[in-house]
């Protein structure tokens, strides 16, 4: 597995490189916003290591940038930009996962390998008639094609993969969104309604179920 650290601190650059190449991984660095923009296409990494604050082009526009592209690397940020307003700037711009300076290499580590078993899936899921292929980020309906964000796809994905279960807002705002503090689920309403009206889904008898007051279930019925 191939990872693309772009970061212009020498000193976190070959820290998070060496770590990463004991563990067995494949790095390529790049040291500021531009190279990373260009060995994210050029050199395909399986997931990018993306700092904010990077000469020439910062972290975030690289983030734009790439997810413009129908490139579906997985980006995690790593950034010393800690408030609320910037973590969900970083999320709404397409990054997958947000970890804050000072971080620990063990929690990145970790971070890294579930993204990986998430890529290591490589397999397309159903929920009644609609197939959704985790490689690809397509999403079929009925075999016609449906174009979802990239934000519908995961949460779509997240309710997939809880098939048969409750998933209480603050479950799904903590795993599809990465927001663990208290913040307002109503966000969560807003992308379930462009979901169904994008797969025609009505709003209680359909596969994916309102839960009134607690969240969403997702059943193999039609
Ligand atoms: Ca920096």
């Amino acid at each position: 597995m191939k990872i693309l650290i772009v970061e212009d601190e020498k000193g976190i650059s070959d820290f998070l490189k060496q770590g990463l190449e004991e563990e067995g991984y494949e790095i390529i660095v790049a040291n500021d916003g531009e190279l990373g923009l260009e060995y994210a296409s050029s050199k395909k990494p399986d997931l990018i290591l993306l700092d904010w604050m990077l000469p020439k082009i910062i972290g975030l526009e690289v983030c734009k940038a790439i997810r413009k592209t129908d490139l579906k690397t997985p980006i995690i940020f790593l950034t010393a930009k800690d408030t609320i307003q910037e973590t969900i700037e970083g999320l709404k711009a397409g990054a997958n996962d947000y970890i804050k300076k000072p971080f620990s290499f063990e929690e990145l580590l970790e971070r890294i390998k579930i993204h990986f078993r998430t890529l290591e899936d490589n397999k397309q899921l159903t929920l009644g008639t609609i197939i959704i292929d985790i490689n690809t980020h397509q999403v079929f309906s009925d075999s016609k094609e449906v174009l979802l964000t990239h934000r519908e796809f995961e949460l779509l994905l997240y309710l997939i993969k809880n098939k048969g279960k409750v998933c209480t807002r603050t479950q799904i705002i903590e795993d599809v969104w990465n927001i663990h503090f208290e913040y307002d689920t109503g966000v969560i309403d807003v992308f379930m309604n462009s979901i169904r009206k994008k797969l025609n889904l009505s709003k209680d008898e359909d596969c994916i179920k309102t839960i009134r007051g607690v969240g969403y279930i997702a059943n193999d019925i039609n």
